[in-house]
């Protein structure tokens, strides 16, 4: 199965696209990862990418798109993936076409207000990816497996005020772009695992 997880910064795209890839055995491609660990490593695309990461704009277009190309010739996609945090244009909706087939898209529909209130509280695990926030988990390690929690250098209040705007203005019209995949998911006030079960029974209905 291939899917897309659309939805605003801190909408909860990460947790939800964790629970999915272990019911369905698909793989999570997060173009945000792929470029913090090319940053990480000092690759050619972790230098084209850091300034704009750190502003809060999107790399360009042609550097994502190359990378993100090339993610998808992995074996580990050959069984199916879902993409966390691409596309976020038009363009680059118009040439995931070109690369892919995509069997659904899962809007993530979080209010304004609560978004606002996760975003300066995100911690992430540094070995397992697991997500949390201080306003529910005040520990500084992960309840999985132990290893210190971080925050992301770009979860800062200059930041994510631009990566919101950026959101509204260039991502969320790829709802309309995807209007016949699409499945919106209300983002659950009791938690994530509430807001996981009706996304996974559609997915459920999409492999009968
Ligand atoms: P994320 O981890 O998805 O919040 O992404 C973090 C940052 O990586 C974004 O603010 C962008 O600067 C960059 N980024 C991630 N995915 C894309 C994309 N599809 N197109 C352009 N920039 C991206």
């Amino acid at each position: 199965m291939r899917i897309i997880l659309l939805g605003a910064p801190f909408s909860g795209k990460g947790t939800l696209a964790r629970n999915i890839m272990k019911d369905f055995n698909i793989v999570q491609i997060s173009t945000g990862d792929l470029f913090r660990e090319n940053i990480k490593n000092g690759t050619e695309v972790g230098l084209k990418a850091k300034s704009y990461m750190d502003k809060g704009e999107l790399v360009p277009d042609a550097v994502t798109i190359e990378m993100l190309k090339e993610r998808l010739k992995c074996d580990d996609c050959k069984n199916g993936f879902i993409l966390d945090g691409f596309p976020r244009s038009i363009p680059q909706a118009e040439a995931l076409k070109e690369i892919t087939d995509i069997d659904a898209v899962i809007a993530l529909d979080v209010p304004t207000d609560e978004i606002k209130r996760r975003c300066v509280g995100r911690r992430i695990c540094s070995k397992c990816g697991e997500i949390y926030n201080t306003s529910s988990y005040s520990k500084p390690t992960c309840e999985k497996c132990g290893s210190p929690l971080f925050q992301r250098d770009d979860d800062n209040l200059e930041t994510i005020t631009l990566r919101l705007e950026v959101y509204e203005k260039t991502t969320a019209p790829l709802i309309n772009f995807y209007a016949d995949k699409l499945y919106v998911a209300k983002g659950s006030q009791e938690g994530p695992e509430e807001t996981y079960k009706p996304v996974k029974n559609f997915l459920k209905g999409l492999l009968k």
